[in-house]
């Protein structure tokens, strides 16, 4: 039976960087890396941008160059699965029988795409973007479609509707909800989103609900509700994640929609840390409310906190979430967690494509919203992370750089 000081389960985001954080902090121990997926750790947000495209080769990106994890003496473990853990014994099982034994288990699965649940879900044509497989599937697909469809206004379905437009093909896009972005931005850049992929030719279509998908083994039609159908060749489900958390849950971890981690992301089993995508933990920019981040920063974050964790520092997850996405000449970054906010400002005029948001509770700035305009998302983050309490009038002011609506400033009553 192999034996790793660490053992890493899942080669994403996450797991990469605690690997890599572990080396740069001085762990001298044995590590594995376990990821199911066949290639070493790339990054996954050009899977709906660039990559898709074709604008970047695979090895344009991988997080690190394949011969780096034998350089640093991390043994990586791919295309294997870990199905099941003892965190008595401190074994993990993979799906091909060989147990391994650890001494510390950084759970770093991140999540599977959730699928749509109707007649049709299944048929060739229909597509989840998670993968490097996913997206060379998709791709080997496009030359023999004209129509897609793609289901989904969160970050993700609009990613690809913004690649597909530039590959020139037509897209319909469906959103249950009666904006895009419902679940993770305010109005007003919902409908900034929403007009911009219309005036591109995307077929916004919000409010919508699908029956089921139509065709005889390949796809050809999205039914909706109303029983109209949208021919297609394509579609796209971008509806959401599913933790892959089975394994520790079945060990006894707390949790359910994510393992439940404190803030060194300890689970409740002795030595299994859990981080990224997977991990369940209160954040103090969320009001301290229990939440998954799906976003680079908090992967790398976590992972490098437990890298700490692990060579003896002690250190509580404090970061501030930031997140970015592109869509046409869009770069729209994003600070904070913006969901319990009870006001927005926008700063700037949308028009000129150039504007932010921001999201205050209680009068205090808890997240920005900055799309194109790269200097508010670099000054507001300071108000983000001092939660600042700020004046509407001159947060809307474009004249008034952030950085001097500083808490200072208010307490000298300035604002
Ligand atoms: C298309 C797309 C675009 C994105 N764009 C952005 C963006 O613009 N900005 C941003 O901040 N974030 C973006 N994200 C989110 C970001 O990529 C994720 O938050 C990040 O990848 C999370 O890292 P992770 O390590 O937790 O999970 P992952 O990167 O998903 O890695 C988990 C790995 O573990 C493997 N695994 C799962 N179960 C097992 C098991 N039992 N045994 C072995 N291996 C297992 C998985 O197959 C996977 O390879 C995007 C994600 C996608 C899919």
């Amino acid at each position: 039976m192999q034996h790793f000081d660490v053992l890493i389960v899942g080669a994403g985001h996450a797991g990469a960087q605690a690997g890599i954080s572990l080396r740069q902090n001085g762990f001298a121990g044995s590590i594995a890396m376990i990821g199911d997926e066949p290639d070493p750790p790339y990054e996954r947000p050009p899977l709906s941008k660039e990559y898709f495209k074709g604008e970047k080769s695979f090895e344009r990106i991988l997080i690190r160059p394949a011969a780096f994890w034998e350089e640093r003496g991390i043994t990586m473990l791919l295309g294997t699965c870990v199905e099941s853990v003892d965190a008595g014994a401190r074994i993990a099982v993979t799906a091909s029988g060989e147990t391994l034994l650890y001494g510390q288990l950084i759970w770093a699965a991140g999540g599977r795409p959730r699928r749509l649940a109707c007649e049709g879900a299944d048929l060739a044509g229909v597509h989840t973007v998670r993968t490097r497989a996913d997206v060379d599937r998709m791709t080997g697909e496009l030359p023999g479609v004209n129509r897609a469809v793609v289901i989904g206004g969160g970050y993700i379905g609009l990613e690809a509707a913004a690649a597909l437009t530039s590959l020139a093909k037509q897209v319909v896009l469906l959103e249950a909800l009666d904006r895009v972005l419902a679940r993770v931005a305010g109005e007003a850049l919902s409908r900034f989103y929403e007009g911009e992929h219309r005036a591109h030719g995307v077929d916004v279509r919000l409010g919508s609900t699908v029956d089921c998908i139509e065709g005889a083994g390949r796809v050809t039609g999205v039914r909706m509700k109303d029983g109209k159908v949208i021919p297609a060749e394509m579609v796209i489900v971008g509806i959401g994640i599913i933790p892959a958390v089975e394994p520790l849950i079945a060990a006894g971890a707390a949790g359910g929609n994510g393992v439940a981690v404190d803030a060194q992301c300890r689970t409740s089993l002795p030595d299994v840390f859990a981080i990224g995508d997977c991990a369940l933990h209160s954040n103090r920019f969320a009001d301290d409310m229990p939440i998954r981040l799906e976003s680079v920063q908090n992967a790398n974050d976590q992972a490098t906190l437990v890298a700490k964790t692990i060579v003896g520092q002690d250190l509580t997850y404090e970061a501030v979430p930031w997140f970015w996405s592109n869509q046409y000449d869009l770069k729209l970054q994003t600070v904070g967690i913006s969901s319990g906010h009870d006001a927005t400002v926008v700063r700037g005029d949308p028009v000129t494509r150039s504007f932010s948001v921001v999201y205050l509770r209680a009068g205090r700035v808890i997240a920005l919203d900055c799309v194109n305009a790269v200097k508010d998302y670099v000054q507001g983050r300071a108000l983000v992370l001092g939660q600042v309490e700020a004046d509407p009038v001159a947060l809307a002011d474009t004249t008034r750089p952030l950085k001097d609506l500083s808490g200072v400033e208010r307490a000298q009553g300035v604002t």
